[in-house]
């Protein structure tokens, strides 16, 4: 049976007419903790939870924080087009090549945002085959760094980790140092440049590993041997390309020495394979997890409400970052409509999500786009924005006092500035004080949550007064785990159960 909506739930399980006063006693809210929030990160302003339609030129303003963002998947279509012509390459479609020249970057950008609805990744991860072939020399891998640093910067992103595989680009000879040196001198630039734009960012770089290759311990020693102190340009390591097929466990010995030399690492999983990959992620030491997406296949529902499996809850207990990319997400297919991505539901359930955007030209997204979706698709306001912002802030690959520091220096006096809008202005407190003041309300495992300022405002889809939500909205409609309800004699399952 796949539930398709929360009063098939309530139907079946024998609780309709039942009205519940208050969150804590709504049984698909039992486990309902919300996203918790970081106080490292500093008190937060109270922005009203009624306030939720999201401008665009707000959201593009406010300050953002990226840390999936694949450098080979973001280079400008012009950019592409001129490093194709200095080097060769003619791979490019002819679509594209037989247009006009001064129509031929539109062309490009577009052709990409069609062709990333491939459905799957092997697919959509072909797409990459164009760009990294243009990215082999040291003057090119620097501008196209450059030039996403700059690009970042003016959708708003005040931090980034970029990532990018030194090891797709070799065909040159260029060297893996040659090449780290090369981006590090594009951030730098990057940074340089966005700075006498006034738009000051912060990049780091991330290398990645293939994991359909074999040269994951090789780069795991390029990024010790770059990573030092932590202070430094390159802060981190991941494994990326194709999933499925492709353990982690293979890289066991990459990762080790990861962790012999306290170097953080984010793993691409739960992508394009379940929970098994998401589990090797974290028992091999990952401290985020790129995308990680379909964590809810190890959900399961009883009367109790949506109960995790042990690899959910360990990564929402630990508050173990989700890297999300809901538009590369759906391209892929692990969603056909972005209604049903899985965000809304984790973010409700207590997970630690951030947003991202995978690949801003392959995906055609930005930053800002990826926020005005959620509030699309998922009634997110500033509120939640600033949530995850601060989740992923506080998620970032930096030392806490620069994490803590970007937070009250440039997210947070943002945020106020919106909030001093009085339609802005949170309503649940007006003294002043912080919204998540009282720690208690987020992290209470009980899930008495009174008066939280979702469910109180008929927001939070878990909330009491929502109980008549459709599952699909939660992305629940095609969610397997929760078949489990299936097998249960509803019968068997007496009022005690429900009392
Ligand atoms: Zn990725």
């Amino acid at each position: 049976m796949i539930l398709r909506s929360a009063a098939r739930l309530r139907q079946c399980c024998g609780l309709d007419g039942m009205s519940y006063p208050s969150a804590s006693l709504n049984p698909m809210a039992m486990n309902a903790q919300k996203s918790p929030y970081s106080a490292s990160m500093g008190p937060r302003p109270s922005i009203s939870p009624d306030h939720k339609t999201l401008d665009r030129d707000t959201v593009a303003q406010l300050p953002k924080v990226e840390l999936h963002d694949h450098i080979d998947g973001g280079l400008r279509p012009s950019t592409l087009l001129d490093l194709a012509q200095k080097s060769g390459y003619s791979g490019l479609p002819d679509a594209i090549m037989s247009q006009p020249e001064d129509a031929r970057a539109d062309a490009l950008e577009e052709w990409f945002r069609t062709s990333a609805e491939s459905g799957d990744l092997p697919s959509y991860l072909q797409l990459f085959a164009h760009t990294t072939a243009v990215m082999q020399t040291a003057d090119a891998i620097e501008r196209v760094t450059r030039e996403a640093v700059e690009d970042l910067a003016r959708d708003g992103v005040v931090y980034a980790e970029l990532r990018f595989a030194p090891e797709q680009h070799q065909e040159q000879g260029l060297d893996l140092q040659h090449i780290v040196d090369a981006a590090i001198a594009g951030v730098r630039t990057g940074e340089q440049s966005a700075a006498a734009e006034d738009n000051p960012i912060v990049a780091r770089l991330i290398l990645c590993a293939m994991r359909n290759n074999n040269r994951s311990t090789e780069i795991a020693r390029l990024v010790v041997d770059n990573a030092g102190d932590g202070s430094g340009y390159v802060v981190g390591f991941d494994l990326a390309g194709p999933e499925e097929g492709f353990s982690v466990r293979e890289h066991a010995e990459a990762l080790e020495l990861l962790r012999e030399n306290l170097v953080p690492f984010t793993i691409h999983a739960g992508e394009a394979d379940g929970v098994g990959s998401m589990k090797d992620a974290l028992a091999l030491g990952a401290s985020r997890i790129g995308h990680g997406a379909r964590i809810y296949e190890d959900f399961g529902a009883s009367l109790d409400g949506i109960e995790l499996g042990p690899v959910a809850a360990r990564v929402r207990d630990r508050t173990v970052a989700l890297e999300l990319c809901p538009t590369s997400n759906r391209q892929t297919g692990l969603v056909d409509s972005m209604e049903d991505h899985p965000l809304s539901l984790l973010y409700e359930l207590g997970f630690t999500c951030t947003v991202n955007t995978d690949n801003r030209t392959v995906s055609g997204t930005t930053m800002t786009d990826e926020m005005l979706l959620l509030g699309e698709c998922f009634d997110f306001g500033y509120d939640e924005l600033l949530h995850l912002t601060l989740n992923a802030m506080d998620a970032a690959f930096l030392p806490l006092p620069d994490r803590q520091r970007l937070a009250r220096d440039l997210i947070i006096p943002a945020y106020e500035e919106l909030v001093g809008d009085p339609d802005m202005r949170g309503t649940s407190r007006t003294d002043g004080s912080s919204h998540h003041d009282d720690g208690a309300d987020e992290h209470d495992p009980e899930g008495h949550s009174h008066d939280h300022a979702h469910g109180a405002h008929g927001h939070n889809h878990l909330g009491a007064d929502t109980l008549n939500i459709d599952l699909g909205d939660l992305g629940l409609d095609d969610i397997d785990g929760l078949a489990g309800l299936d097998g249960l004699d509803l019968g068997d399952l007496g009022s005690d159960k429900r009392e």
